[in-house]
């Protein structure tokens, strides 16, 4: 009999009602012959109410402490859903995280799932009950009560459904489903009614907020199809799978964090180890670096941003002062009332000029881009936090993501689509690394990617104003050139480097492209260079994991290598070293990730 897990969220609990709502659709999946797995989360604000109360008691609670507490937010929920269920005439049985035997690790507050055991809830799903388990929580190797940060619940009802081989896992929420743009935002939003794990994952961890981005690394991990849907009313919502939509369009959505905050080291030295400094620093902290852009450096140093969650940002800054102070120089600076918008697609690994559009879009309204990175599916722009909801309003609109029909850039309507690598993981690999997971939520490395074929170009002490990535772009994509990394630092004293990768066999013509597309002024220079390699890391969910960067970026160090450039997203980490140092560099994180076996 085939498994559903259906999970619910805080504001579809929130009432008696609501919950005798809840129970009846867990029935009716029991009716239509599923067995029914019911994971809940705390009731409306409840949660929140609880961390209010601990910080009126406390400026510093104990995590462990705060983890008994917020436990209860659940246990509360799962009591009541069990008890709605019988009054509506089935069976159903409350299970906690440590009756279900979800076990974590010790992190308190932060958990991550090591292993689920399935035998108790089978029994009781063969007795014929629904089980009822509460979200967000589990126990650690001694029995502590722990959980999973906020949001947990959508991973706890994705990791049962991995481990029970589930056919389906519904996430029950206050909205339609998954839409272009937060639709609070932009009114002209509309639903997508299917998008892929990694479009979902990075809207997701790029802001969409719909659901935690965890749970969709599980799904994707583990390919159980989600499907995020509306509680209140019986709209089929959005299918999280392989899949994106068909056809795919360019830009499937626009993701919003509002209150980015950055981090910059100015005048580091340039040699290796330094970004593995940063990066073990950070993750020793377990702040997850987002956003990290690094300069092509001159005269010997470099200079390193990122961007943080604002509730880490002092730890950050912090972490970013011990490690200037072990490189014995270097300054920290840092940015606040920052907002990153990004653009997020499938359809943007075989179209050129979708960054040149996005430029533009932003230098039309007078918006400036202070920090650039790229991904494979992705492109963000981190810009002044007062001009966030302008610039998604106007990219929503000029990428035609308000229409029903497929958006196409309009940028360079002569470019060819070139086709690359649109399935860049081998998913042979990435399943076997799946397998042998020791822990459900370790980390997934299945690929390490080197790239020999692209140059470098960068062109420094640009002046810093809306408009100039604009123009840089749209010549270089009308030109034919494919521009894959794009790099953007923020600027200093009103100038700024914009450093990116082509095709080495394009650089002469992207040269000249260049010179054409900027005002060359006495202090603008331009530099190339076609021996670089680009090395990725490639896997499931990334940038949650602290612990990847760190590693790529020590295993480097230890062999002495140099890294030029760095862009993160949810799949890949990647960075730009010597061509000269690429096999040195591929096997050493080969040894590093895949082990010797695969
Ligand atoms: N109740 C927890 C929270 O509010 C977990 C969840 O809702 O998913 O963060
Ligand atoms: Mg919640």
């Amino acid at each position: 009999m085939s498994i559903i897990v259906q999970k619910f969220g805080g504001t579809s609990v929130a009432t008696a009602e609501k919950i005798r709502n809840a129970a009846s659709r867990a029935i009716a999946a029991k009716k239509a012959g599923h067995q029914v797995v019911v994971v809940v989360s705390a009731r409306g604000k409840k949660t929140d109410e609880l961390v209010d109360l601990a910080t009126e008691i406390t400026g510093t609670p104990s995590p462990r402490e705060m983890d008994v507490l917020l436990s209860t937010g659940e246990q509360e929920t799962i009591a009541l859903m069990a008890m709605a269920i019988h009054t509506l005439g089935e069976k159903a049985v409350s299970l906690t995280g440590p009756q279900i035997g979800i076990m974590t690790d010790e992190a308190s507050t932060k958990a991550r799932i090591r292993q689920i055991k399935t035998g108790r809830i089978h029994d009781l799903l063969d007795a014929g009950n629904i089980i009822v388990a509460a979200g967000f929580q589990g126990h650690d190797q001694i029995g502590n009560i722990t959980t999973l940060g906020r949001g947990g619940s959508d991973t706890t009802a994705t990791a049962l459904a991995a481990v029970l081989n589930a056919s389906l896992c519904e996430i029950y929420t206050d909205v339609e489903g998954v839409f272009t743009t937060d639709p609070r935002i932009v009114a002209e939003a509309r639903q997508v009614h299917q998008i892929s794990y990694d479009e979902m994952l990075e809207l997701a961890s790029l802001g969409a907020g719909v659901m935690h981005s965890r749970s969709i690394e599980f799904a994707k991990k583990y390919r159980v199809p989600l499907r995020v849907r509306p509680s209140f009313n019986e709209g089929s919502g959005t299918l999280i799978s392989l899949q994106p939509l068909d056809p795919t369009p360019v830009v499937t959505g626009v993701a919003l964090v509002k209150n980015e905050l950055r981090v910059s080291l100015y005048n580091v030295p340039d040699r290796p180890g330094v970004m593995s400094l940063i990066f073990e620093k950070m993750a020793a902290r377990k702040i997850p670096i987002d956003l990290v852009v690094q300069d092509i450096a001159e005269g010997g140093t470099a200079e390193i941003s990122f961007t943080v969650p604002k509730d880490d940002f002092a730890e950050a800054v912090t972490a970013a002062e011990e490690a200037v102070e072990i490189l014995g120089q270097g300054k920290v600076r840092h940015g606040t009332q920052l907002a990153k918008v990004s653009i997020v697609g499938s359809g943007m690994q075989t179209h050129t000029g979708v960054a040149a559009q996005l430029f533009q879009t932003l230098a039309s309204h007078g918006i400036n881009v202070l920090m650039i990175s790229t991904g494979d599916i992705k492109i963000s722009v981190l810009i002044d936090a007062d001009r966030a909801l302008d610039a998604v309003k106007a990219i929503h609109n000029d990428f035609g993501l308000d229409k029903l029909e497929i958006p196409k850039p309009h940028v360079g309507e002569s470019l060819k689509g070139v086709s690359v690598e649109t399935h860049p993981l081998d998913e042979k690999r990435e399943r076997e690394v799946v397998l042998r997971l020791a822990n459900m939520e370790d980390i997934v490395v299945s690929d390490v990617i080197v790239d020999t074929t692209q140059a470098r170009v960068t062109i420094k002490n640009l002046v810093d104003k809306a408009g100039i990535a604009a123009n840089l772009f749209s010549v270089v994509a009308e030109g034919g050139v494919m521009v894959d990394m794009i790099v953007q630092n923020v600027s200093q004293k009103g100038r700024t480097n914009i450093t990116f990768t082509i095709p080495a066999n394009d650089l002469e013509k992207c040269l000249k492209l260049v010179k054409n597309a900027v005002e060359m002024d006495g202090e603008v220079t331009l530099t190339h260079d076609a021996e670089i390699a680009k090395i990725s890391v490639a896997g499931i969910g990334l940038r949650s994991h602290t612990g990847v960067g760190e590693k790529m970026f020590r295993t480097l160090s230890d062999h002495d290598i140099n890294i030029l450039l760095v862009g993160a997203s949810e799949m890949r980490m990647t960075a730009v070293i010597n061509k000269s140092q690429a096999n040195a560099a591929e096997k050493a994180l080969c040894e590093m990730f895949l082990g010797p076996e695969i």
